[in-house]
């Protein structure tokens, strides 16, 4: 994939006197020219408010604003674009499950189960949900080298459970986890399986269908499209049956004094001005995607991983957290080296032009999990390459003698 890089403008500059080798790409990833192109576009040509006018421009943001949501339907198999509801992020979508199902529909007793190795975003609302609603917020263990503990699934999920909501791709571990499986587990005890799919949307095909699940959330900046633009998908009967969280314009059906009622799914989870901008450029980051094929970048991603991850595992002193088996993982790769905290390393690679990020990813409860309290995470993209790799290697090489 190394011609992609002409792609992205960002890339092709030196940091610290060394071209630019850009690895953290599970924080945020870079955005191609089609995606600013399309942002700029949009408001040199069609900006307008959607919905409310008349008027052509007005029509014509409209007809992009919807058409993006049938794109993002396609994208991961949703049966209906009226399943899919525009948030700022990830952190917005969980939070609205959390809120909005979780506080109409979990009881007091009952559980809600998530996993040691959940972001914050998967683990704090569900935190605020069990203390608000009387519930119970229990733990799937991980095996030793960081995949869920099957058993620790079986053990955990019980009658009493009202709520399954795992990461489908760790961002520190890098691994990849069998949610199809557990949402079969989940639902045969009468739970809803939620998928937190911020690492996973933007590395392997989604099918929501497919995976057998009842919410998805995912993030547009992870996949090269503008930051503040989100996507929570939920089943349609779901929804329906859900209250929105955030009253005003757009979201109403019709406004009395003293009464009003509201839009149907979507549109009544989307009150107030939406980030139209952020949505045409999630749909040409989509595009974007689309053209290269997500299988492809799946399997060249796991093909970099092949050939970075022996030969880091070949330097005395590096820890690597997660499965050292490419099948199972993602191109995110956390490390610490023996004796440095993972600051100062990534303030070195930094010097070498690479851009890694150290501290606790988010995840505090899984840095304590794993007895440590920061680790350093080089994450790889579509547009990286085995040069990067291999810049990366050296790099730690250097960093390991230089602080002898
Ligand atoms: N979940 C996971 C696994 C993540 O990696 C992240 C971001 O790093 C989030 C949730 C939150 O995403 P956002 O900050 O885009 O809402």
């Amino acid at each position: 994939m190394n011609e992609l890089i002409k792609d992205f403008p960002i890339l092709d500059q030196k940091v610290n006197d060394e071209q630019l080798v850009y690895l953290d790409n599970a924080a945020t990833t870079q955005k191609p020219r089609a995606v600013v192109d399309a942002v700029t576009n949009y408001y040199y040509h069609d900006n307008a408010n959607v919905h409310r006018g008349v008027h052509t421009l007005a029509e014509r943001a409209t007809a992009q604003f919807e058409d993006v949501r049938k794109k993002v339907a396609h994208f991961i198999n949703a049966p209906s674009e009226q399943e899919i509801i525009y948030t700022k992020g990830t952190t917005e979508s969980l939070n609205w499950v959390a809120a909005s199902y979780g506080r109409t529909f979990v009881k007091p007793g009952d559980e809600i189960v998530i996993s040691y190795m959940e972001h914050h975003s998967n683990l704090v609302p569900w935190q605020i949900l069990a203390k608000k609603n009387g519930a119970v917020l229990k733990y799937i263990d991980l095996l030793p080298d960081g995949q869920l503990d099957m058993d620790s699934v079986k053990k955990q999920i019980t009658d009493k459970t009202a709520i399954v909501s795992l990461a489908h791709a760790s961002n520190v571990l890098g691994v990849v986890n069998p949610v199809a499986k557990i949402a079969k587990i989940a639902h045969k005890h009468g739970a809803i399986m939620v998928v937190d799919g911020a690492q996973s949307t933007p590395y392997m095909r989604i099918d929501v269908q497919d995976l057998g699940i009842d919410f998805f959330a995912f993030s547009g900046h992870k996949l090269m499209a503008p930051t503040g633009i989100g996507i929570l998908w939920g089943k349609s009967e779901l929804l329906e049956q859900m209250p929105p969280l955030e009253f005003g314009g757009e979201m109403i059906d019709w406004v009395q004094l003293q009464e009003t009622t509201f839009k149907k799914a979507p549109w009544k989870f989307e009150g107030g001005t939406q980030n139209i901008a952020g949505v045409v450029g999630l749909g040409a980051a989509i595009d974007y995607l689309e053209s290269i094929g997500m299988d492809k970048i799946e399997n060249y991603e796991k093909s970099l991983i092949a050939n970075i991850l022996p030969e880091l595992v070949k330097i005395d002193g590096l820890e690597i957290y997660g499965p050292l088996d490419p099948s199972k993982r993602t191109g995110i790769i956390s490390f610490n080296l023996k004796g440095l905290h993972p600051h100062d390393v990534a303030t070195a690679l930094d010097m070498e032009g690479i851009a890694v990020r150290a501290g606790h990813h988010c995840a505090q409860p899984l840095m304590e999990y794993l007895d440590v309290t920061a680790t350093a995470r080089a994450s790889f993209y579509l547009y990286n390459t085995v040069e990067d790799g291999q810049r990366l290697v050296e790099a730690i090489k250097a960093t390991k003698e230089f602080f002898k």
